[in-house]
């Protein structure tokens, strides 16, 4: 098969173990630098260019797209959509993930076990947000943030409002949330590959610190996950539409509390810690689900 890569750098190790895998498992993979590729859209048949050349037509996509291009990228990936790629994960799953309020409320509405949160932009009654996700010890979140910057936890009612007029004072979107203090400052990222989690790692934070991120210090190690984890990870996976996806699950008294469902998730923390070949498992994924034309959406959304 021939499968597009998009990705802004091909030494970065997800995309690096992707083509091997590919290369492996004798496909054709081409790393495509998606802000550097460019489309004709009014036209009956939809054609993606890239360097002055018109890009093939790929059996398959992946997407690897950041944070930071999810508008671009995901125009781009709906355009493959619409040229009848399939892909790994679908344009409008990626940009409904992108949106952690749209994919709280979409968690919530199924069900998913979530930390009690509330979101705000400027609130005038600062005390009764507080009360309304049970009062502190608190965690604030920039809704904007990631790797952990931006996550603050306050322990004190007066630290809350401190915090949460800061972040008014600077016109951003927040999250409260319920601080689950007995996942001791450790998560659970499960690696969802179609309907199975093929690898889990618990990131434990520093001596002193509650964000496990490995960003901020925090180290991976391998877990076993109880069957409520699993089966809260496959279904936050599946509500958000994502074939792919990272899913952040905090330990709590009252089960499973999905945190994030991260729709590009990293492959180096998870293959190292786990020392299982995820990017053959997703190649493998494509070679069975391929076929042209699948997208639900076929770029609509
Ligand atoms: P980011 O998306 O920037 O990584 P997260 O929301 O994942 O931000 O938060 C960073 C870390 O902080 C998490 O990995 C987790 O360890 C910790 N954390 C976040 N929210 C809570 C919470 N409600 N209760 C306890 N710990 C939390």
């Amino acid at each position: 098969m021939k499968i597009a890569i998009l990705s802004r750098n091909k030494k970065l190790y997800s995309t690096r173990r992707l083509v091997e895998a590919c290369e492996q498992h004798g496909h054709e993979p081409m790393v495509v630098d998606v802000l550097r590729s460019y489309m004709n859209i009014a036209s009956s048949k939809p054609e993606a260019h890239f360097k002055g050349e018109e890009l093939p037509d790929f059996d398959a996509v992946i997407p690897r797209i950041g944070a930071s291009v999810t508008f671009y990228g995901t125009a781009v990936l709906r355009q493959f959509e619409m040229m009848g790629s399939f892909p790994l994960n679908e344009s409008v799953a990626i940009s409904r993930s992108r949106d952690k309020l749209r994919s709280l409320q979409l968690l919530s509405r199924k069900g998913i076990g979530l930390p009690q949160t509330g979101f705000a932009h400027n609130p005038d009654d600062i005390q009764d947000l507080i009360t309304m996700v049970g009062g502190t010890p608190l965690v604030v979140k920039l809704l904007e943030g990631t790797q952990g910057i931006g996550v603050v936890l306050a322990e004190t009612k007066k630290a809350a409002e401190s915090v949460i007029e800061a972040f008014m004072g600077l016109k951003v979107n927040i999250l409260v949330q319920e601080y689950i203090k007995e996942a001791n400052g450790a998560d659970i990222r499960c690696l969802v590959v179609g309907n199975k989690v093929v690898a889990a790692m618990k990131r434990q934070a520093q001596v002193g610190e509650f964000r496990s991120n490995l960003h901020r210090g925090g180290s991976a190690s391998l877990i076993k996950i109880t069957p409520a984890e699993r089966a809260t990870a496959i279904k936050a996976a599946k509500v958000m539409g994502l074939n792919v996806a990272g899913v952040d699950i905090l330990r709590s008294q009252r089960g499973p509390l999905v945190m994030e469902v991260n729709s590009s998730p990293g492959l180096e923390g998870i293959e190292k810690a786990t020392g299982k070949d995820v990017a053959s498992m997703i190649v493998e994924f494509i070679e069975k689900n391929a076929r042209p034309h699948k997208t639900r959406t076929r770029g609509k959304g």
